[in-house]
């Protein structure tokens, strides 16, 4: 039972992460800030076609899937395929690494990093170019990770 409820916790933690990967992947090419959700720099989450406002549960991954099966409620764009493969991808991941290291601080900082592999794979694939917005969010995560795992300073 407590297995099953962590593997929903993770698969949350998972797919919360791949949406961010998913909107760091639409924007970094277009040279969009990545802070979307504030409203000073950004914009609140919009179709990027017809620019119409969503709805918080068009926008949430798997609840999005249901309530705009894959494209947008207002013009009809095809959703692009990617980010729900992004999102999935990073769910199961989530729930694997889960398995692998528990629910601590180790298995959430590793995550970050899958997140981060996750994002400059797609970037490549799609692109066939590394971006060095995303090349930044990986060394990042990999630099939190090597503090809390060695605590190794640099002198
Ligand atoms: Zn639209």
């Amino acid at each position: 039972m407590q297995i099953f409820f962590l593997s929903i916790v993770a698969a949350i933690y998972g797919v919360l992460l791949g949406n961010y990967v998913s909107s760091a992947y639409h924007r970094i090419p277009k040279a969009k800030p990545l802070n979307g959700l504030n409203d000073v720099i950004g914009k609140k989450p919009h179709c990027s076609l017809c620019l119409h406002p969503l709805k918080f549960y068009e926008y949430l991954p798997v609840l999005s899937w249901v309530f705009s099966r894959f494209k947008c409620n207002y013009c009809g764009f095809k959703i692009p395929l990617m980010y729900t493969i992004l999102e999935a991808s990073m769910m199961i991941l989530s729930v694997l690494a889960f398995f692998v290291f528990d629910i601590n601080i180790d298995y959430a900082l590793i995550c970050l990093v899958i997140a981060a592999i996750l994002l400059n794979l797609s970037l490549f694939i799609t692109y066939s170019k590394f971006y060095a917005k995303s090349g930044m969010i990986l060394f990042i995560s990999i630099l939190l990770y090597g503090f809390y795992k060695y605590g190794y300073v640099i002198s």
